[in-house]
């Protein structure tokens, strides 16, 4: 494992792997909620636990850690995350192709827009941008009807196909 600081007083984190998992990749495409998977250059970059990770084939990137033990605990947990794709594989459908996400502005007209703060964001596009990253819940927006909650949270349900832990 090799480290470096970046961002300041963050650390940034590489592991080599002993075997190729870039068959891998798409099965974790399929079940990570939002990924930026290249194909071509077999790249898959999301969050975990709230750091930003970049596999690829021979070779795992994680970033915005406070130290190195972080960086451990982090990378145990995410190669059990990589072992259990691996052990569903049979039971997940690929996803080849990078995947469409929400976008905020879809959000934001299901919104009341009257940026009331009760949901502890100042704009309701900030509330928005948060739920469609998976760091918001809809139900905090506390003007909207049950009815409403739910037109909010089957449009972010469209965009995700299958989906295991990871965040
Ligand atoms: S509680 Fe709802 S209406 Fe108020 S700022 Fe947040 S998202 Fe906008």
């Amino acid at each position: 494992m090799g480290a470096c600081l970046a961002d300041g007083a963050k650390v940034r984190v590489t592991a080599i792997l002993n075997e190729d998992i870039a068959q891998l990749l798409p099965y974790v495409n399929a079940v990570v909620k939002y990924a930026s998977f290249d194909p071509g250059g077999l790249t898959i970059t999301f969050k975990y636990r709230g750091s930003p990770v970049i596999l690829e084939k021979r070779r795992v990137v994680v970033g915005q850690l406070d130290n190195l033990d972080a960086a451990e605990d982090i990378l145990d947990d995410l190669m059990d995350f990589l072992c259990d794709v691996q052990s569903k594989m049979g039971q997940i459908t690929p996803v080849f192709q990078p995947k469409i996400q929400p976008q905020p502005h879809e959000i934001i007209k299901l919104l009341p827009r009257t940026n009331c703060g009760r949901c502890g964001e100042t704009t309701c596009t900030a509330f928005a941008l948060k739920l469609v990253l998976d760091q918001q819940k809809a139900e905090n927006c506390l003007p909207l009807t049950g009815d409403e909650i739910r037109k909010v949270l089957s449009v972010l349900e469209s965009f995700n196909h299958q989906q295991l832990k990871a965040d």
